[in-house]
């Protein structure tokens, strides 16, 4: 599989569903194939991020995996765009722990008016002074925005396609899959860099995260984040009795079912697979284990670097991350490096 894909044959649909569905006595193999992938592009480095939420809770959309939302009732901090001050000391932050980009998220449906000035003044003032790259996460944004944020020195923007166009709407329904398509377009037009990716384990089937992918895969993106869905008590799929993805779990892992959780039953060895096989059908692309890396890979969260090249350090929008000591520990354990520039 491998070898096809570094000599230029794309993987499949139906290679990247089996993929999903090999049985768990296969893993190492899966992540043999991927990790060929992955260091022929990336060799043994590590890219770390560094997340801020910069505006919390309160947002009108009702992404029901989101914590943030209207609809959620989810205990979490409630606050509007932090000051200059929080914003610069989160890009300290970010300096500090070794990461290379400093991820600016926001709760919205779109940022106002106000929002994208005051992103206008701090950028240039967060990049002068620790050159860092800004990935921005504001919603869905209109073409005017994406300029305005590329004009300031936005490098990059991070807006999720989350799962497959056919059931986003399982999962939202004030906006739709195209209008996130929209702004992935308009950011693309505007000269930033593409940050998009998905949650996994909302009750989809294999079927939707291969779809997944392969959009992702057509759409060109630079950066795909994979979060493993953490279901905040409060949130609407929380509300999931785990029934969905107990019958998914169950298509693929025939051979060893391994230790389900009691979260959606995602277990270590299926995250693996979703890894595997995004980097086999997007093979030079960053591929980042995002939220939900501790609490669904556990103890085998190292394996997930042999297809992924990046990892989150530090805590993510509304739950905790492990301590940076811990991740660089467990890259230096791999013998893997962090990116120094
Ligand atoms: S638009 Fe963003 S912040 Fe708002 S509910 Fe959806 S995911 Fe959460």
């Amino acid at each position: 599989m491998a070898t096809g894909v570094l000599a230029g044959t794309p993987l499949t649909a139906n290679e990247a569903l089996e993929v999903l569905q090999a049985d768990d006595a296969e893993i190492l193999n899966l992540l043999a194939a991927a990790f060929l992938v992955r260091r022929h592009f990336f060799g043994r480095r590590v890219q770390l991020y560094f997340l801020l939420n910069a505006k919390s809770g309160l947002c009108p959309e009702d992404c029901g995996y989101c914590s943030q939302s209207k609809v959620s009732t989810a205990d979490i901090p409630q606050y509007n765009l932090l000051t200059r001050e929080k914003l610069l000391a989160g890009a300290q932050a970010a300096a500090k722990r070794k990461a290379k980009t400093y991820c600016l998220v926001i709760s919205a449906r779109s940022p106002s008016e106000k929002e994208i000035r005051t992103l206008e003044q701090i950028v240039p003032e967060i990049k002068q002074r620790y050159q860092l790259g800004i990935c921005a996460s504001l919603g869905l944004l209109t073409p005017e925005h994406a300029r305005r944020l590329k004009a300031c020195g936005v490098n990059r923007i991070n807006h999720n396609l989350n799962t497959s166009s056919q059931y986003y709407a399982e999962i939202c329904t004030t906006h739709g899959y195209q209008d996130r398509l929209n702004t992935l377009l308009a950011s693309r037009d505007a000269g930033l860099e593409l940050c998009s990716g998905g949650i996994i384990g909302m009750g989809e089937s294999p079927q939707d995260v291969v779809d997944m992918a392969l959009a992702l895969r057509d759409l060109g993106v630079d950066s795909i984040p994979v979060n493993f869905y953490n279901p905040i008590p409060g949130t609407p799929l929380s509300q999931f009795d785990g029934e969905k993805n107990e019958i998914a779990n169950e298509t693929h892992s025939e051979g060893g079912k391994s230790a389900d959780t009691e979260n959606f039953r995602l277990t270590p060895n299926y995250c693996l697979k979703v890894l595997a096989m995004v980097r086999l059908t997007n093979p030079d692309r960053e591929i980042r284990i995002a939220g939900g890396r501790e609490l669904h890979l556990r103890s085998l969260q190292a394996l997930g670097l042999y297809a992924a090249n990046s990892l989150f350090v530090g805590d993510y929008l509304t739950t905790k991350g492990q301590l940076p000591e811990a991740d660089y520990a467990m890259i230096g354990d791999l013998g893997f490096e962090i990116v120094a520039d």
